[in-house]
């Protein structure tokens, strides 16, 4: 299955892009963690992604595409990717297709994780990340780890990315309406869309997404 999954920051699609790849059995590709690798290995990459992301809006196509390309083309993605973070406008939507298209495969499905504004400004404000594993998300209210500043899965360090706070996440959001969310009409013209509600337990969460996916593989 080639899945894209979209929703605004703080809607989950980690946390859930971790679960549904593992249950698909395909590699969870997420852009965001590309270029979080590629900045704390001080790569050129990174340090063209950096400044763009901590001031939470998108580092250019120039960049990005290339380099989503790359990984989509490594052989574990042959049969196969959940996409977390990209496209993540319509210039990149249609690069994709063209991608995709050369290769005569499409996309499967474009899930849509719904969350009320006013929750995702307090997700995200008190998201705590792992620095080993940016699947292991924590939260100072809602998600507590058994030990502070401790990720309970792994014992990494738990910090709050730099784009985390409320400042860059009301920026994060405008960015998303403004040139993330025409991605969802474009896809919606090819019938991809499925939307599920983000709110509730992780779990509940991944199971509605399995369900919608399974629906939209059978109809
Ligand atoms: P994420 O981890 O998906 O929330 O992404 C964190 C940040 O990385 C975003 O706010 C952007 O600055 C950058 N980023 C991730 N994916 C993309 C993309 N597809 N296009 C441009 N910038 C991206």
């Amino acid at each position: 299955m080639r899945i894209v999954l979209v929703g605004p920051p703080g809607a989950g699609k980690g946390t859930q892009a971790a679960f549904l790849a593992k249950n698909l059995s395909i590699p969870h590709i997420s852009t965001g963690d590309l270029f979080r690798a590629n900045i704390s290995q001080g790569t050129a990459l990174g340090k063209q992604a950096k400044a763009f992301m901590d001031e939470g809006i998108l580092v250019p196509d120039s960049v990005t595409i290339g380099m989503a390309k790359d990984r989509m083309e490594q052989p574990d993605a042959e049969n196969g990717f959940l996409l977390d973070g990209f496209p993540r406008n319509v210039s990149q939507a249609e690069a994709l297709d063209e991608m995709l298209k050369a290769e005569s495969m499409k996309l499967d499905a474009v899930l849509d994780l719904e969350v009320p504004e006013d929750e995702v400004v307090k997700r995200i404000a008190g998201r705590r990340t792992c620095r080993n594993d940016s699947s292991h998300v924590f939260h100072v209210q809602y998600k507590q780890p058994k030990v502070e500043g401790v990720c309970d899965i792994c014992g990494g360090e738990l910090y709050q990315r730099e784009d985390d706070s409320e400042e860059t996440v009301r920026k994060r959001l405008e960015v998303y309406h403004t040139q993330t969310e025409p991605i969802i009409d474009y896809y919606r013209a090819q019938g991809l869309v499925v939307t599920i509600s983000a709110l509730g337990k992780v779990e509940d969460v991944t199971g509605r997404a399995m369900a919608a996916l399974k629906d939209d593989a059978a109809a």
